[in-house]
């Protein structure tokens, strides 16, 4: 299926070389996107939405004799104008500049993890610390490309899985920095989870991949649901988070999912108690559960059969009377 010469550059050295540079890309997109997102969200929404469609008043009211308050005509200008001071921002433009000085990033400045070393962590101009997370995400994404080809061999599977990895670092990074999980991502990894299933990519078969999805989705959602009954608050479980499993369990199966939910929630609770410990982190922050969904996504696609054969043994017991 895939051309000669996919055993070459789909190689271990080659792919982690490949990875580092998508590493590279995904720091801008985990820098990004949120901000594109928010700024569509407060002009497009909000803005010219919200406070100016007369149809989203007749929806919010459910009256069509009431008319929207006065003030919301100057407050959509207000948003709108605020918005547009900030300039627009795409994943490529404007070029990556130093956030505190300004100063431009050439492309020598640009070289995944090399040139973080070589600047010391710091920018070139103002000295001020870059912070050691964008060589992480480089190093992080390159290992994982580079040991999916290594257990999985070149094949389509190593590319869906590489495309899968680069999509959940980027959530993960998202959802640390703003517990935002951005719908473009989730639904492209059910996308990808869907495709691949059918395309037989994966080696997930479809029945598997909706079950995954399905399972994914719901189980979130009941845990959620079940909490928000037993302590009478709202269903505390984002969205985000159910279509980031939905996603997973398209693509890995529903058979990984036990595994790797066990996973997140142990890493997550072990992160969490210690980020209590050590930083004096309460409660009151939101903890994000993307990063360790995430984690245990990475986990999954290269230990794939040993989780996958414990969800399904324990299916087994839980389906068999
Ligand atoms: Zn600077």
């Amino acid at each position: 299926m895939l051309a000669q010469g996919a055993d070459l550059w789909l190689s271990p050295w080659l792919l982690g070389l490949l990875g580092l540079l998508i590493g590279s890309f995904l720091n801008v997109v985990i820098h990004r996107l949120p901000a594109m997102e928010m700024r569509d969200w407060w002009a497009f929404d909000v803005g010219d939405y919200a406070l100016r469609d007369p149809r989203s008043w007749l929806a919010l009211t459910g009256s069509a004799k009431s008319a929207p308050p006065k003030v919301f005509g100057p407050a959509a200008q207000a948003i709108e104008h605020t918005v547009e001071q900030l300039g627009t921002l795409s994943l490529l433009r404007p070029a990556s500049r130093c956030p505190a000085c300004g100063h431009r990033i050439r492309w020598y400045e640009n070289i995944p993890v090399v040139s973080w070393l070589v600047l010391r962590g710091k920018c070139s101009a103002c000295k001020t610390p870059i912070s050691v997370r964008y060589p992480l995400v480089e190093l992080l994404t390159g290992a994982m490309f580079a040991a999916l080809a290594v257990v999985h061999g070149p094949g389509a599977l190593t590319v869906v899985f590489c495309v899968a990895a680069a999509l959940l670092i980027a959530m993960g990074g998202i959802d640390l920095d703003t517990t935002l999980l951005p719908e473009k991502l989730t639904i492209a990894l059910i996308g990808l989870g869907g495709v691949a299933a059918l395309t037989g990519w994966s080696g997930t078969t479809p029945v598997d991949a909706l079950a995954g999805a399905l399972l994914g989705y719901g189980v979130l959602w009941a845990l959620g649901f079940l909490w928000a009954v037993l302590f009478r608050k709202k269903n505390a479980m984002a969205e985000g988070d159910m279509k980031m499993l939905c996603g997973l369990g398209a693509l890995l199966g529903w058979q990984a999912l036990p595994g790797l939910l066990l996973l997140a929630a142990g890493l997550g609770a072990v992160i969490g108690i210690a980020a209590m410990m050590f930083k004096g982190q309460g409660s009151q922050h939101r903890m994000a559960f993307g990063p360790y969904l995430a984690l245990g996504g990475l986990v999954a696609m290269l230990a794939g059969p040993a989780l996958a054969g414990f969800g399904s043994t324990l299916g087994e017991i839980l389906l068999q009377p």
